[in-house]
């Protein structure tokens, strides 16, 4: 009789506690359901509170500084977030620096009839504000000299400091289904894997499909990360935005 009363105790305290917790999150909320179309996805939720997003007319605008919330060698010895080159690592000369970006890409992207190449620089930004750049280096050379050069996060600066994946960054991708970020062209990038944990088969030229993904239930186009090359994109499917820097 006490262990039942102590089990509708809990109930009440939980039950009380969800009534608590309501009002604040239908007010915090963005939502995806019952939203216009100029209400800003649920997906990008996920961006850390570094990255400020707002919906703009037709686009989202992303502005962030492009620095990692992660540890890197590229810190700089005296930064609390340095950390020693890994074993076998080839550090470059450069160091991280806050750069000033600003992402506009569409609210509602469409794919395209063709698809267009990316080019070196941003071609896309992960969700912890870092920016993706494609999978080649400069005088678009593969990036098997690049790759010694990587962090253990799969992150490196380039000579102005702007530090920027071209590979999976291992800091979002832990179970290997998570949105990494969103390219130029307002598509979504995944994981390797689909929110089943499969891995996909059918990715198109431009390293998508259309499919459910945990943020877009109805689906969407979206990138899969690969381990080999093109590893993020071989292409824009939709119609790029724009970024400034
Ligand atoms: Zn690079
Ligand atoms: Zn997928």
């Amino acid at each position: 009789m006490k262990a039942y009363r102590a089990v509708l105790t809990f109930v009440a305290l939980f039950g009380l506690q969800c009534d608590d917790s309501n009002p604040t999150s239908s007010t915090g909320s963005t939502g995806s359901t019952g939203g216009t179309s100029t209400s800003l996805p649920s997906a990008f939720n996920h961006f850390v509170d570094a990255v400020t997003v707002s919906v703009q007319g037709t686009n989202i605008v992303l502005e962030a500084e492009g620095i990692p919330n992660h540890t890197s060698p590229y810190w700089g010895s005296s930064h609390a977030l340095y950390e020693a080159p890994h074993s076998g690592m080839v550090v470059n000369p450069n160091n991280i620096a806050s750069q000033n970006l600003t992402f506009t890409i569409p609210l509602q992207p469409e794919v395209a009839p063709t698809i267009s190449a990316t080019s070196l620089g941003p071609v896309g930004i992960a969700v912890n504000g870092v920016v993706l750049y494609n999978q080649y280096a400069a005088g678009n050379a593969p990036l098997t000299s690049e790759i010694l050069s990587f962090d253990r996060r799969n992150g490196h600066p380039q000579n102005f400091g702007q530090y920027h994946y071209h590979i999976e960054p291992l800091f979002i991708t832990e179970n290997g289904s998570e949105l990494v970020g969103f390219l130029l062209d307002g598509f979504p990038v995944y994981g390797q894997k689909d929110q089943n944990g499969t891995l996909p088969t059918d990715l198109d030229t431009a390293h998508g499909h259309t499919g459910v993904t945990h943020d877009y239930p109805d689906g969407t186009y979206h990138y899969h990360i690969t381990t080999d090359a093109p590893y993020i994109s071989d292409g824009y499917r939709g119609s790029p935005g724009t970024v400034t820097q």
